[in-house]
């Protein structure tokens, strides 16, 4: 078979999409879908949001990009904005999860080599994470699925099992300078972490002189309930990366610190060509107007809890499809018991996209627009999906 001039390296399905409107697409043969995978948590405002619309097109018209070589205004209105709405003191832009990542371990390392501890360069991981494909975040990832073939990786990552405090506790050496998590697991199956471990986690932290990096690239924006997942557990984080949902579609990334850690990324330290250009921040800005306004987060708390409740029935009605539904806010792992493809493609069947994870998991990441009709029609497909595959 000839090589197909758009490389393999995606399971694709054989389904295109022309538009979307709020939580629907439209696919390119005329079917509807109710998106309950909102391109990966990416798209938390739906599609075609008017709002955002009209920020990418005014600032379409006026200005694309100038570089880092010069003031970005739309960079430090969106960093101001975040600042003044969670722990941190500075912000850097990027344009992708991994990124942000990247950018948050070499930052690590940075801090203990300027504050006089430069052997202080491992980090602990978790046992189920994903953090992104270079090789920074891929040896933080550790799957081996992901790592076949690309020869050495980095050092420096010690891995403990996720939600098992007192595994990060024993890992810790004098080489440990940071612990890095995400605060709820997404592509490794919505995994919220036991009670109290991210206090605990804090508390090890600030006992041994170790950073706290969250990875909120998922969970971050609004997609819990709060603008950050660790908001729920009464923590802050001395480092955290977002992207996903930061720019509703539009590829942003960001690196949110305390001014300890922010003040080691000195001019020529780091840095990206596309990373906070005029086009990202207008989009941005425009998404956190909205996520920020009065009434948005308790708008998903609350929806987030009507479709926990939904969920928790169908699995109850359903235990040959279904073991768990597991989640918090708008972010829902259905643990199944048939192969969870095949409950993904019975819901696509019935019009509904869901997203894969981890431990045979279908994620549910909706838009956070959504209100009681796209949950009832999300329900309803879901149930005709479990009762083709019920035998
Ligand atoms: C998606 C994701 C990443 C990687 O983001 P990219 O933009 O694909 O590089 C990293 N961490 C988490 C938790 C993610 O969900």
């Amino acid at each position: 078979m000839a090589t197909p001039a758009l490389m393999r390296n995606y399971a694709r399905t054989d389904l295109a999409f022309d538009h979307g409107e709020g939580a629907w697409l439209t696919a390119t043969d005329g079917r509807r879908f109710l998106d309950f995978a909102a391109g990966i948590a990416v798209c938390g405002l739906g599609h075609a949001h008017p709002r955002l619309v009209a920020a990418l097109r005014e600032q379409a018209g006026k200005l694309w990009h100038t570089s880092n070589l010069y003031r970005v205004p739309g960079q430090e209105r969106v960093a101001e904005r975040l600042v003044a709405n969670c722990f941190a003191d500075s912000v850097y832009f990027c344009s992708t999860g991994l990124e942000a990542n990247e950018a948050a371990l070499k930052m690590a390392r940075k801090v203990a080599h300027d504050e006089g501890h430069p052997d202080k360069d491992r980090v602990i991981v978790a046992t189920g994470a994903f953090h992104g494909r270079s090789f920074a975040s891929m040896a933080a990832t550790g799957n081996p699925k992901h790592m076949a073939g690309y020869g050495a990786l980095l050092d420096g990552f010690d891995r403990v099992p996720f939600g098992d405090l007192e595994a990060a506790r024993a890992a810790v050496t004098d080489r440990t300078g940071a612990i890095f998590v995400e605060p709820v697991q997404g592509e490794g199956g919505v995994r919220p972490p036991p009670e109290g471990y991210l206090r605990g986690l804090r508390a090890l932290c600030d006992e041994r002189g170790l950073l706290l990096i969250l990875d909120e690239i998922q969970t971050g924006i609004g997609r819990t309930g709060t603008l950050f997942a660790h908001e729920h557990a009464g923590i802050t984080p001395d480092i955290l990366s977002a992207a996903k949902g930061l720019g509703g579609g539009f590829p942003v990334g960001a690196l949110l610190a305390t001014e300890r850690c922010a003040r080691v990324l000195t001019p020529s330290s780091h840095g990206t060509t596309f990373g906070g250009n005029p086009l990202a921040m207008a989009v941005a800005e425009a998404v956190l107007d909205e996520v920020l306004a009065p009434g948005f987060l308790e708008h998903v708390r609350r929806i987030g809890a009507t479709l926990g409740e939904a969920l928790n029935a169908v699995v109850a009605d359903h235990p040959g499809v279904l073991a768990e539904a597991r989640g918090l806010g708008l972010m829902w792992g259905l643990v199944c018991t048939v192969p969870n493809t095949d409950l993904i493609a019975a819901c696509r069947d019935q019009g509904l996209l869901l997203v894969p994870a981890s431990g045979n998991v279908a994620r549910l990441l909706p838009p956070l627009i959504i209100d009681t009709p796209e949950v009832d029609a999300a329900i309803a497909k879901l149930r005709a999906a479990c009762a083709t595959l019920t035998t």
